[in-house]
C-alpha cells in the first residue's frame, strides 16, 4: 500500500462554545440542576464543551413549551410548515461542512463519512418530509390526518445528526412539536441544529433540545403530556421504555439493535462482495444497528473470500477522523470500547479465531482495529449479541435453506444482505429472511423514501418513507 500525505479537514469552520444550555421555547436557558457534562473528542480525549444536564423540571419546561407551540404549528397550513422544513434543509446544506466537522469531532467518525453520507442524508430527510407536509391527505391515512401532539424523542450516539433528522423531519411535517434528547456523548450537532432552527425562524417551542443522560431520557418518555415516544438505541432501554409507556395511550416507535447476516453465495462477484462486507461492518466503526456483523459465506468459497477480505482490510486506514484519507475512526466512548474488548475477548475464549491486520493505534483516544473472527459457532456470544464495533463473525453454509436458517437464527431482525448473481435467488431469499431491510448486492444503503425498521427484538414501527408518516399521525 502506498502512503498518502495527511489531508486533515480544517476545524476552523466550527465555532464550539465552551458551554451550552438547553434550547427551550426558542431560547437558550440554563438547567435548573447543577450537574454539567463534558463532551470529549473520542479521537484525542480533548474536552470539546460542557453541556447542561437537564433535570425532570427542565424536561417539564421543554414539554410545556412544545405543548404551547403545538397550537400554532398544528394549525398552520401544511404548505407553510413545508416552507420552514425546506428552509432548514437548505441551511443544513449551506452549513454542511461545519456540521460534518462537528459530527466527526464529537463522534469520532471519519470526515469522509460525515461529509459524504451523514450530511447529505440529513438534508435529504428534511427535503423529503418537507414535500409531504402539504400532501398528508394523499398519504393513505385518510383525507385529513391529524398530528399526535408533543413527540418525545431519544436518540443514540452512532449517527447523532442523522437520527435527529429521522425523528424531527417527519414529526414536524405532520404538525407535531418535539422535545429531543441527544445522547450524552454526542450532543453538539443537535445543539447546532437548535441554532439552525432559530436561523430558520421556526416558531419558538416547535423544536426543543434537552441534553442530559439516561435519566433525562427517562423523564422525557415518562412525561404525562408527551403523546408520542420515538426511541433509537439499545434493546435493553427499548424494553424499559415499552414497559413504562404500556397502557398510557402514547404512540411508540422503537428502533433497537441488530445482528444482520451478510450472505455471500459462491456465484457472487467476489470483489464487489468484499467491498460490501467492508462497508457492512467497518462503516462508522461498526457502530451501526443494521451492520452486517455476521458474514455467512458459502463453504466452497470461504478460503478465497477470506483471503481477499483480509487483503482488503490491510489497506484500510485507521486514525485521525478529520483526515480525509481515514477509513476507520475512533470508537465513540471509553465505555463502548470496553464493551467491544470484552465481547471480543469472549469470542476468543469461546474458541473462535481472531484476526486483525497489522495497524498501529494512536496513543490517545479510543481505538479498536478492524477484527475478524473465524470458526464462529452460532452459539457463540459474538454471533448472537450486538458488538456495535468493527468486529465481524464469519460462519459458513452449504445450501440456500441453511443460509436462511442461520440468518434468521437471531433474536433480532433489522437487516440482511444477499450477494449472488441470480435475481431469482435474491427474491427467494428476501421472501424468507425475517429482516426489515434486505439489501441485494449492496449493503448499508439508505434513502429517505425507503422505510426502515425491524422485527422481533429490533423493535417496532417504521421510520422513513410514506410509512414513516404513520408514526406521527393519529391513525
Ligand atoms: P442506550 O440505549 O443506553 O442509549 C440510547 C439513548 O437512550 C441515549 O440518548 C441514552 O442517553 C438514552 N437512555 C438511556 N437510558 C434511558 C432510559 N432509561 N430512558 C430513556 N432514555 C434512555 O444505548 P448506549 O449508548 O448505552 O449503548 C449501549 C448499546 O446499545 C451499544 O453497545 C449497542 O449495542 C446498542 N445501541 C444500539 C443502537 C441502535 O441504533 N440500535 C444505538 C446505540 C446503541 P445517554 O446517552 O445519555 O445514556
Amino acid at each position: 500500500m502506498f502512503e498518502y500525505a495527511p489531508a486533515p479537514e480544517s476545524r476552523d469552520v466550527v465555532d464550539i462554545r465552551p458551554s451550552y444550555g438547553l434550547f427551550i421555547g426558542g431560547e437558550w436557558v440554563d438547567s435548573q440542576g447543577e450537574n454539567r457534562n463534558k463532551t470529549v473528542n473520542p479521537a484525542s480525549e480533548e474536552v470539546l464543551a460542557e453541556v447542561a444536564w437537564a433535570t425532570e423540571a427542565d424536561v417539564d419546561r421543554a414539554v410545556q413549551a412544545a405543548r404551547k407551540a403545538f397550537g400554532v404549528w398544528s394549525a398552520m397550513p401544511g404548505s407553510e410548515r413545508a416552507k420552514y422544513l425546506f428552509r432548514i434543509a437548505r441551511i443544513i446544506q449551506e452549513r454542511s461542512r461545519e456540521l460534518a466537522v462537528l459530527e466527526s469531532l464529537d463522534n469520532g467518525k471519519p470526515i469522509r463519512e460525515s461529509r459524504d453520507v451523514d450530511l447529505p442524508l440529513v438534508a435529504a430527510h428534511f427535503f423529503y418530509y418537507a414535500g409531504w407536509a402539504d400532501k398528508l391527505g394523499y398519504a393513505g391515512y385518510g383525507p385529513a390526518p391529524r398530528p399526535l401532539g408533543v413527540a418525545g424523542q431519544v436518540i443514540p450516539w452512532n449517527f447523532p445528526l442523522l437520527m435527529l433528522a429521522w425523528k424531527i423531519a417527519p414529526a414536524l411535517a405532520c404538525g407535531n412539536t418535539v422535545v429531543l434528547k441527544p445522547a450524552e456523548t454526542t450532543p453538539l450537532t443537535a445543539l447546532l441544529f437548535a441554532e439552525i432552527c432559530a436561523q430558520a425562524d421556526l416558531p419558538p417551542g416547535v423544536v426543543n433540545i434537552v441534553t442530559g443522560a439516561g435519566e433525562t431520557g427517562a423523564a422525557l418518555v415518562n412525561h404525562p403530556d408527551v403523546n408520542k415516544v420515538a426511541f433509537t438505541g439499545s434493546t435493553e432501554v427499548g424494553r424499559q421504555i415499552a414497559r413504562s409507556v404500556a397502557g398510557t395511550g402514547k404512540k411508540v416507535t422503537l428502533e433497537l439493535g441488530g445482528k444482520a447476516a451478510n450472505i455471500v453465495f459462491e456465484d457472487a462477484a467476489l470483489d464487489q462482495a468484499v467491498e460490501g462486507i467492508v462497508n457492512g461492518i467497518f462503516f462508522n466503526q461498526g457502530h451501526v444497528c443494521c451492520a452486517g456483523s455476521r458474514l455467512l459465506v458459502q463453504e466452497s468459497i470461504e478460503t478465497e473470500l477470506l483471503d481477499a477480505l483480509k487483503r482488503r482490510l490491510g489497506t484500510l486506514r485507521l486514525g485521525d477522523p478529520l483526515d480525509k484519507n481515514t477509513d476507520i475512526g475512533a470508537i465513540n466512548s471509553a465505555a463502548q470500547l470496553a464493551k467491544i474488548r470484552e465481547l471480543s475477548d469472549l469470542g476468543e475464549a469461546e474458541g473462535a479465531e481472531r484476526w486483525s491486520p497489522a495497524c498501529s493505534l494512536p496513543d490517545k483516544g479510543f481505538w479498536f482495529p478492524p477484527t475478524i473472527f473465524t470458526g464462529v459457532a452460532q452459539s457463540h456470544r459474538i454471533a448472537r449479541e450486538e458488538v456495535f464495533g468493527p468486529v465481524l463473525s464469519v460462519l459458513t453454509f452449504r445450501t440456500p435453506a441453511e443460509a436462511v436458517e442461520k440468518a434468521n437464527n437471531t433474536p433480532f431482525g433489522l437487516s440482511a444482505g444477499v450477494w449472488t448473481e441470480k435475481g431469482s435467488r435474491i427474491l427467494w431469499m428476501a421472501d424468507r429472511l425475517r429482516a426489515g431491510v434486505v439489501w441485494a448486492n449492496t449493503f448499508n444503503r439508505f434513502d429517505p423514501t425507503s422505510p426502515f425498521g425491524g422485527y422481533k427484538e429490533s423493535g417496532y414501527g417504521r421510520e422513513g418513507g410514506r410509512h414513516g408518516l404513520e408514526a406521527y399521525l393519529d391513525v
